[in-house]
């Protein structure tokens, strides 16, 4: 990864903060974005003391114009894009029969079109830098299952997983590949009720860890897996392909 210019989205918490470390500790540049100054700005400063390099961009993914502004900037500074990964997103829980239109816009403009714009933008530089890329966006689980009161977050994730696999066909010409990767129950605060009930509804007898998310990026990043493209990789310790079943 060493020399590769990477964007990772929501990189000021949880998994997309592990996301962007991982890079960096594989010689990337990676460029953290968020809404959240401070967290962001953490993010880098982990990575300067780690050895790695990186550059903080506040910007909300909810505005086209400020990712517009942003995919120049990174290009500017860094005078190339190789990897995005969207990363950035809220996951709202609303009864349905409350669930405002404004809400659901909101959760929408966030996780969905949020990686539309950024992919649409980024995928410009790669095609004009004639070098191809790679395009990650984290899905979920939930758009594959469900529970109740999640419908704007579960229309969003099962929203970018098609976003994906039509990316991966619209952007294969220019060589730039689009693969998502679909998260369980991911440990990212101190949630005691994660570590002692939901660990339970995984196979694996735990919640996930964002660097388990990490190194799946890394891994299909890698220039050497360039045959994997529209694909969207479940880490979820089985979940959903677990069978309920009562005696
Ligand atoms: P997860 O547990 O899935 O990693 P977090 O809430 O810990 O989720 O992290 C999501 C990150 O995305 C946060 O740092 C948050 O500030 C960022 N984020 C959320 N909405 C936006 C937005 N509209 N624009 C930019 N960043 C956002």
């Amino acid at each position: 990864m060493v020399n590769q210019i990477v964007i990772v989205t929501g990189a000021g918490n949880g998994i997309g903060k592990s996301i962007a470390i991982a890079y960096a500790a594989e010689g990337a540049k990676v460029a953290v974005v968020d809404k959240d100054r401070t967290a962001g700005e953490k993010t880098v400063q982990t990575i300067y003391q780690q050895g790695g390099d990186a550059r903080f961009f506040q910007i909300d993914v909810r505005s086209p114009q400020e990712i517009i502004n942003c995919v120049e900037e990174v290009q500017t500074l860094f005078g190339h894009i190789n990897i995005l990964i969207n990363n950035a997103g809220v996951s709202a829980f609303h009864n349905v029969y409350d669930l405002t239109v404004a809400e659901w816009d909101d959760v929408i403009n966030t996780n969905l079109r949020g990686a539309f714009v950024f992919s649409r933008e980024v995928a410009k530089v790669m095609r004009h830098n004639k070098i191809g890329g790679s395009i990650i966006n984290i899905a979920s689980t939930r758009a594959f299952m469900s529970e109740p009161n999640s419908e704007a977050y579960a229309a969003s994730k099962g929203g970018i997983s098609a976003l994906t696999h039509a990316l991966a066909l619209s952007l294969s010409e220019d060589g730039i590949r689009v693969n998502a990767i679909s998260p369980g129950w991911i440990e990212t605060g101190d949630y005691d009720a994660l570590r002692s009930v939901d660990h339970r509804q995984h196979p694996a007898n735990r919640v996930g860890k964002p660097d388990d998310v990490a190194r799946a990026c890394i891994f299909l990043t890698d220039p050497r897996n360039d045959f994997i493209t529209g694909e969207n990789i479940i880490i979820d310790g089985g979940m959903t392909r677990k069978m309920i079943y009562e005696h």
